[in-house]
């Protein structure tokens, strides 16, 4: 299965993600976090990756395409993968029609003012990748899961967070009508499960088709 995970920041669409990967074993394979990887070289191409994202700006399709092509041309993406973070823009979305065929796109619908919410209060493991919020009882700013001090992403700032919806809104219709008939929405209002259960029922009749 090859599938497309639409969702703007903040929608919980990691989360989604790391559930269908628990199930259907799939590759998760984030465009965000590829190219925060490459910002993070000592490199022409990382400080050009790093500029655009700490902005929350998208990076060129050149490097993202390229980026992303060579992460599909490894083995563990020879029996599908799930697509975090691309197609973004429709014109992603036809580079990537040229080098395959995607089977469906599933898109996280959630309010502009939850959405800000929960960015804003988002911090992340930079040692094992897990993602938690402030507002929950218990938190001491220390992962759940390897206690590690946690970190606010650059972008997860009020400014960074503003454009990266703003290109979010520009683009997803003219994505969502590309995708036509392949796309399933859900809502994620609810708690993360709430938002897989759907999900995985729609999978699950993909997968048997
Ligand atoms: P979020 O979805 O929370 O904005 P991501 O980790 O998916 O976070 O992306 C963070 C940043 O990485 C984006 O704002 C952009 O700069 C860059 N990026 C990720 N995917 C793409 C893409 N498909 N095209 C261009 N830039 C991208
Ligand atoms: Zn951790």
């Amino acid at each position: 299965m090859k599938l497309v995970l639409l969702g703007a920041a903040g929608s919980g669409k990691g989360t989604l993600a790391k559930n269908i990967v628990k199930d259907f074993n799939l590759p998760q394979l984030s465009t965000g976090d590829i190219l925060r990887e490459i910002a993070k070289e000592n490199s022409k191409l990382g400080e050009t990756v790093a500029s655009y994202q700490k902005e929350g700006k998208l990076v060129p399709d050149e490097i993202t395409f390229e980026v992303l092509k060579n992460r599909l041309s490894k083995n563990d993406c020879l029996n599908g993968y799930i697509l975090d973070g691309y197609p973004r823009t429709l014109n992603q979305a036809k580079l990537l029609a040229k080098i395959t065929d995607i089977d469906a796109v599933i898109s996280i619908e959630l309010d502009l003012d939850e959405i800000v919410k929960r960015l804003v209060s988002r911090r992340n493991c930079p040692k094992c990748g897990e993602i938690d919020n402030t507002n929950h009882e218990g938190y001491n700013g220390l992962c759940r899961k390897c206690q590690t001090p946690l970190f606010q992403r650059d972008d997860d700032k009020p400014d960074a967070i503003k454009a990266r919806l703003e290109v979010y809104k520009q683009n997803i219709t003219p994505l969502i009508n590309f995708y036509g008939d392949k796309v399933f929405v859900v809502s994620s209002a609810g708690s993360p499960e709430e938002t897989y259960k759907p999900v995985k029922t729609f999978l699950e009749g993909l997968k048997n088709e």
